[in-house]
């Protein structure tokens, strides 16, 4: 289900029609009161969100998705105007998963949402089971990992890491809070162990090494781009 905020009708109308016809559910709403009704019955897998609506604005209502647990991994793909809004909002890094900029076609919009679910979606996929990520997967009952297609031999501590970024995409780590996940709070401060590790591990997975990224100046991310 794709929750779709848009209050031009005929606009809204039309993505919902394109949605169906990609094989995706699809409600629209034309403001955030009735979007936030719906909300509290349902789901939805990611929400297209205007910005310019009547009453509460499309940034009023990602701040709200955002500051609530239960509706801050739903993810979220801006529909901004060019020009000075554009700037205000990527100005104001609110945190959307995308933003698609007016006027945009609706096969864009079908391409740039599967994009964005395969993404955020990709380490949820099967919880427990097998973490997969790009050509990267990882069994975290069988510790079997592989890259590529190619079974790859890991620490335990490399798997640990791996997995714990696999387990939350996207989401960038300091280098302290991976030491206290994975080698345990006696660790603090040998921070150099985490660069180690990483640079052991992106060698290991070949290709896939590259999915870890470097955040400079805070730590580490995997499947920003993947
Ligand atoms: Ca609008």
């Amino acid at each position: 289900m794709i929750f779709c905020i848009e209050d031009e009708e005929s606009i809204r109308d039309l993505m919902i029609y394109t949605l169906n016809g990609a094989g995706f559910d699809a409600k629209g709403f034309s403001d955030g009161k009735g979007f936030f009704e719906a909300l509290q019955q349902e789901r939805p897998r990611l929400i297209l969100l205007d910005i310019m609506l009547p009453g509460e604005d499309g940034i009023s209502i990602l701040k709200r998705l955002r500051s609530k647990e239960e509706t801050a991994g739903i993810p979220v793909m801006m529909a901004t105007a060019k020009g000075t809004e554009y700037d205000k909002v990527m100005g104001l890094d609110l945190g959307a998963d995308d933003y698609l900029v007016k006027p945009f076609g609706m096969m864009e919009m079908i391409s740039r949402i599967r994009a964005v679910l395969r993404r955020t979606e990709a380490g949820y996929k099967d919880k427990g089971k097998i973490l997969q990520m790009g050509a990267l997967e990882l069994n975290p009952e069988t510790y079997a990992v592989s890259a590529d297609g190619e079974r790859v031999q890991l620490t335990l501590k490399e798997h640990k890491l791996l997995r714990i970024l696999m387990e939350n995409p996207k989401r960038v780590f300091t280098r302290d809070q991976l030491l206290e996940s994975v080698w345990g709070i006696e660790y603090a401060g040998e921070t150099r162990t985490v660069d180690v590790h990483v640079a052991t591990l992106r060698t290991k997975l070949g290709q896939c090494g590259s999915y870890i990224e470097t955040v400079r100046g805070v730590g580490y991310r995997i499947g920003g781009d993947v």
